[in-house]
């Protein structure tokens, strides 16, 4: 297995700690909850400490908050420190950062919504946070170095591709590079081996749709389809399942917090909790960074809406992580009505209803050009009643303070390949 080689030198060079973090992770998976949240409490307490003690931006900070790290006693003491949020992370760069006392790999966010943030991550929360998404291949039975298809845009210069190229053939990688007829088919052809697929959600969806229209031969070995950073609408699934023959499963994260959750075979999106401690407070996100030294994060809000299911909800695939029912939108996004503000949320809930209540299950991208106007286009045909359910629903969210233009059977545009449901130009 020559793939499996170079995987374990690019392993032993780069992430010499991974392998034990693995085997750590596939112990721990099977822990019971009060376990778990036990070494999340010994964990919390101890990036606390070493918060404190190491950086002057946190020393400061709980001084000035009247918090000392001795006051955490149990869990319900994380109330007592202060949120972190981006501004602080980008303004006290320097000051958040701890003396290196290890190999560190330079992170940053891509900024797609804002300023972009560039960090020091320390090679045991590297390794971490690779040994956490692959412990979440293995519940698929899918082993990192084997044959996979990636989607990851198609925004390359001619020597990107090269080197680009490049790397994918070590890592037993290959991407699509375009929709046209060629690529597509030659993408197509090396699917036969492939064992898995990841990335861009819309981009899979297309390409799933390009199969089942063509007489493509479909691909037979697909262990997991994983797809990140964008929302996964219900209607891929039917259309990636024809495909591929499974179903795409979702890897919930950040750069800042590593791998948050993971989806598992059961539908259940579990939280990676020796990684993360996660909180909800008024829909938002709440992070702690449990295994990160170089750059500590502790209550960060990162800027997304969550909900978390009930403490009491168990999966079937006994896991007792704590579940994560569903990532709803990212926060500071405004839609602007002719007198009101409002939260670009709200079109979660009005197409979630829309499903839920009526059965229709619509794509979606909405594009804002002017106050209290919007552009609502819709990939699918709709029926009439169909349009009329959504007007209902628009109404009920806005009232009649904005007014919006239908159109359906269009193709929803993305940018460098990532599908955002939400365009505003104000
Ligand atoms: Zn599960």
């Amino acid at each position: 297995m020559l793939y499996k080689a170079i995987y374990k030198i690019g392993v032993a060079v780069r992430n010499p700690s991974m392998i034990k973090i693995f085997s750590f992770l596939k112990e721990s998976d099977k822990w019971s909850e009060k376990r778990l949240m036990d070494y999340q409490f010994e964990r919390l307490k101890f990036m606390v400490d070493f918060a404190y003690g190491n950086t002057t931006y946190y020393k400061e900070k709980f001084d000035n908050a009247k918090f000392s790290p001795s006051d955490l006693i149990n869990m319900e003491d994380l109330t007592k420190i202060p949120f972190l949020d981006k501004t602080d992370v980008l303004t006290h760069n320097t000051q958040i950062h701890t003396p290196a006392t290890s190999k560190t790999f330079t992170a940053i966010t891509s900024g797609s919504t804002g300023e972009s943030l560039a960090f020091k991550r320390d090679e045991h929360a590297d390794s971490f946070n690779r040994a956490s998404a692959f412990r979440g291949y293995s519940w698929y039975g899918v082993k990192p170095w084997e044959k996979n298809g990636y989607f990851w845009g198609f925004n390359f210069s001619f020597s990107k591709r090269i080197k680009t190229r490049f790397l994918d053939t070590l890592q037993n990688r290959f991407r699509l590079f375009s929709y046209r007829e060629e690529p597509l088919h030659s993408f197509v052809k090396k699917l036969k081996k492939t064992k898995y697929l990841h990335g861009y959600s819309s981009m899979i969806y297309q390409t799933a749709k390009l199969i089942n229209r063509s007489n493509m031969s479909k691909p037979a070995h697909i262990k997991m389809i994983k797809g990140t950073s964008e929302k996964i609408f219900d209607n891929y699934q039917e259309e990636v399942k024809k495909a591929f023959g499974t179903k795409i499963v979702s890897e919930y994260g950040a750069t800042e917090s590593g791998v948050i959750a993971f989806e598992c075979p059961e539908g259940n999106m579990h939280i990676n909790m020796e990684g993360v401690l996660v909180e909800e407070i008024e829909n938002e996100i709440v992070v702690t960074n449990l295994q990160m030294t170089s750059f500590p994060l502790i209550r960060y809000k990162l800027g997304d809406y969550i909900q978390l299911a009930p403490e009491s909800k168990q999966c079937k695939c006994g896991r007792k992580h704590r579940i994560l029912e569903e990532v709803t939108g990212r926060i500071g996004e405004t839609i602007y009505g002719r007198t009101t503000e409002y939260p670009s949320l709200y079109f979660y809930y009005i197409f979630k209803n829309l499903s839920n209540t009526h059965n229709i299950k619509l794509n979606y991208q909405i594009v804002q050009n002017e106050r209290g106007k919007l552009e609502v286009r819709i990939e699918q045909m709709m029926l009439e009643s169909e349009k009329e359910k959504l007007k209902e629903e628009f109404l009920a969210y806005f009232n009649n303070d904005i007014a919006y233009s239908l159109k359906d059977d269009c193709t929803l545009q993305t940018s460098n390949s990532k599908l955002k449901s939400f365009i505003s130009h104000l």
